[in-house]
């Protein structure tokens, strides 16, 4: 299975934990990951790509718990500016299609009143 990091992931170092002989004989678990720093790989056009897949399967069995990894490459998270970012641009996508149909239904009306643009959570804009 694969992991995919969140865009603003450039690199990942899970040490692994190995417990001591008598650890081992009481039946504690070798954890952790795999030891080797995994980095972003780069593109061809020189700059880190933006979809990240590692595939180490010690260092996936940490990082399914990881909030900043995904199993899904369509569930990736995203970083707190992609998410503002994701926000504002759905927020002005509402205020275009608005002031569109306002506009639309003018050129009808002669003059109608501004329309309400109802938000994700129903309210009223
Ligand atoms: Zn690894």
């Amino acid at each position: 299975m694969t992991c995919f990091a969140r865009s603003d992931v450039q690199q990942v170092n899970l040490p692994r934990f190995v417990p001591s002989p008598v650890e081992l004989a009481q039946g504690v678990p070798v954890t952790g990951g795999c030891g080797v720093t995994h980095r972003r790989p780069v593109g061809v056009n020189g700059r880190p790509v933006s979809v990240w897949a590692l595939d180490c399967p010690e260092c996936e069995r940490v990082l399914r718990s990881d909030p900043v990894w995904s199993s899904s490459a369509d569930q990736i998270p995203q970083t707190p500016d992609e998410v503002a970012d994701a926000a504002a641009r759905k927020s002005a996508g509402r205020g275009e299609i608005a002031d569109a149909v306002s506009r639309l239904m003018s050129r009808w009306t002669g003059e109608y009143p501004p329309l309400a643009v109802v938000g994700d959570q129903g309210e009223v804009a």
